[in-house]
């Protein structure tokens, strides 16, 4: 997890007792309120297979019906009930919960969160979803309501559901990332968020990648040669991976951009000039104008 260090004050957890596998904490889903991108959509996905991969559905309760988007809340839960969770996966930002049956596919949208009534037991009222497991009860919380939850029978339902994806930004090889990259015109942040090139990215770790990989958010993808564009590559994966497997670190991680990034009079943590902000790909972004120096030519 990276998150502004202002938004720290508002972690939910994070106490070292309750770390576990591969450094994810297995108390709350959810560490900060930072919006959702891929490393946090796999912590969730770690959750959800701790408390319900290989657990029967008892039941479905949709506490907000409009939170499942494609279906009747009782159409969802007859779909449901009785089947099986296997190990959940994740494309990007979509985790999927598939079953010997059908697929309940979750989006975290802003604010989406899971929370077990092991660790939880009162509800909240921004509790949206319930799965009924034998052992307890897997909730989908979202206070925004961006996010939701999708049922799919199949591959082409999923196809439906999450549009266009390329591959997972994690999971994608180095070969195929720049193939995809061939074909891209146009600014450089814009194409890293851009959800059918890649799957995953969204504005903080688009800023972390530019700034570790030293171009400015506006650098015209077919300006990069190809040491830059495998640079590219590999620091994306890179910060993922890293993101990934030390998610409960990350937030102190001094020396990336996202230790300061929205702190007022950040500087840079590599060079120690005043980071600038500018939008790119109509986000708002923070980059190094001394280690990320705007591109010649029209900005992309
Ligand atoms: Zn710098």
């Amino acid at each position: 997890m990276i998150v502004p260090r202002r938004d720290r004050g508002h972690r939910l957890d994070g106490h070292p007792s309750v770390i576990g596998i591969r450094g994810v904490c297995l108390q709350r889903a959810r560490l900060a309120t930072a919006v959702p991108e891929l490393p946090d959509v796999e912590r969730f996905r770690v959750f959800f297979a701790l408390h319900a991969a290989g657990r029967a559905v008892r039941g479905v309760e949709a506490l907000d019906p409009a939170i499942v988007r494609n279906a009747t809340p009782d159409a969802l839960e007859n779909a449901l009930r009785g089947h099986r969770f296997q190990e959940p996966g994740r494309h990007g930002k979509w985790m999927l919960a598939g079953t010997d049956g059908p697929t309940l596919l979750l989006h975290f949208g802003m604010t989406g969160d899971l929370i077990w009534s092991g660790d939880e037991p009162e509800r909240h009222r921004h509790d949206r979803l319930i799965l009924h497991l034998a052992e307890g009860e897997l909730r989908y919380r979202d206070l925004r309501r961006f996010g939701g939850a999708w049922l799919a029978f199949d591959a082409a339902d999923v196809a439906t559901v999450t549009g266009p994806l390329g591959p997972d930004a994690l999971d994608v090889t180095r070969e195929e990332f720049l193939r995809r990259l061939e074909r891209r015109r146009g600014g450089v942040k814009a194409a890293l968020m851009d959800q059918s090139l890649v799957a995953g990215v969204g504005n903080l770790i688009a800023d972390e990648v530019l700034w570790q990989a030293r171009l400015h958010p506006r650098t015209r993808i077919q300006v990069l040669d190809a040491a830059a564009r495998r640079s590219l590559f590999e620091t994306l994966h890179g910060v993922l991976r890293r993101a990934v497997d030390h998610v409960d670190s990350l937030e102190r991680e001094r020396r990336w951009l996202n230790s300061v990034r929205g702190l007022p009079g950040a500087t840079c943590p590599r060079c120690r000039t005043p980071l600038e902000r500018t939008v790119a790909a109509g986000r708002t972004t923070y980059f190094c104008p001394a280690c990320q120096p705007a591109p010649p030519g029209p900005p992309g």
